[in-house]
């Protein structure tokens, strides 16, 4: 985990070991999991510094917050992510300014996307949020709902549906992360069965990405292990 007395490199190189682990340890190919920096309230000096350090691809939940981080670092070639629940209002700066949407759950959002999206842009490349848990304070769709979301998220020009996102209730217990990420895991495979052509399993951040790799994540989404505690609420 993040030290105050640690480097941005030396905390990228420790989340890069964390993942090169479980990849081996599921026998999987460490390349094969891209790692999203989860920058939420911390600034543009800190994904700076982390830029700097070879990340590419960040991951924002606040609208207005990740303008203001894109605008001052428009010199760096990162990947910007939309992680944040979506709200119809913001869809058309998401359209505009990010290159993926974790957090899709309904289709008129999905279709708002797609209208908005700009013609010079490749399609916003999205996952729909599943909510294994069955929580009903958390965001996403119920496996039942999944392949008729993803049916009419998949006919529509600006999107293209890359996969499944998820955010399980946090446990220290390993085999309950694990038992959350294979459900995630399960939908997934039952998409692909019915022909969907996905590549992209959302799961896993700070402190359990380990079960999320082992379970077959392709984008760990880390904040806290990279940037240290967030003081903010979010
Ligand atoms: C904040 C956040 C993360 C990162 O969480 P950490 O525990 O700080 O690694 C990942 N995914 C989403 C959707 C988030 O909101």
């Amino acid at each position: 985990m993040a030290t105050a007395d640690s480097t941005p490199a030396e905390r990228l190189h420790a989340v890069q070991a964390r993942i090169a682990a479980a990849a081996g340890e599921a026998g999987r190919n460490a390349a094969a999991v891209r790692l999203l920096a989860v920058s939420k309230t911390f600034g543009d000096a800190a994904v700076r510094a982390l830029a700097d350090a070879g990340q590419r691809a960040f991951g924002e939940n606040y609208v207005q917050e990740a303008l203001e981080k894109q605008a001052a670092l428009h010199d760096l070639p990162l990947e910007w992510h939309f992680i944040g629940p979506i709200q119809s209002n913001k869809t058309r700066l998401i359209a505009e300014h990010f290159s993926w949407a974790h957090s899709l759950d309904r289709l008129k959002i999905a279709e708002r996307l797609s209208a908005q999206r700009p013609a010079g842009l490749p399609p916003l490349q999205v996952c729909i949020e599943v909510n294994v848990s069955g929580e009903a304070s958390k965001g996403g769709v119920a496996a039942a709902d999944l392949p008729a979301l993803a049916a009419a998220v998949s006919t529509l020009p600006g999107l293209q549906l890359r996969g499944l996102m998820a955010i399980p209730a946090p446990t220290t217990e390993v085999a309950v992360q694990r038992a959350a990420f294979r459900q995630v895991r399960e939908a997934f495979d039952a998409l692909h069965a019915r022909g969907f052509p996905l590549d992209t399993l959302s799961m896993g951040m700070s402190a359990d990405l380990e079960a999320a790799i082992l379970e077959g994540a392709t984008i760990v989404r880390v904040g806290t292990a990279l940037f240290g505690e967030r003081t903010k609420h979010a």
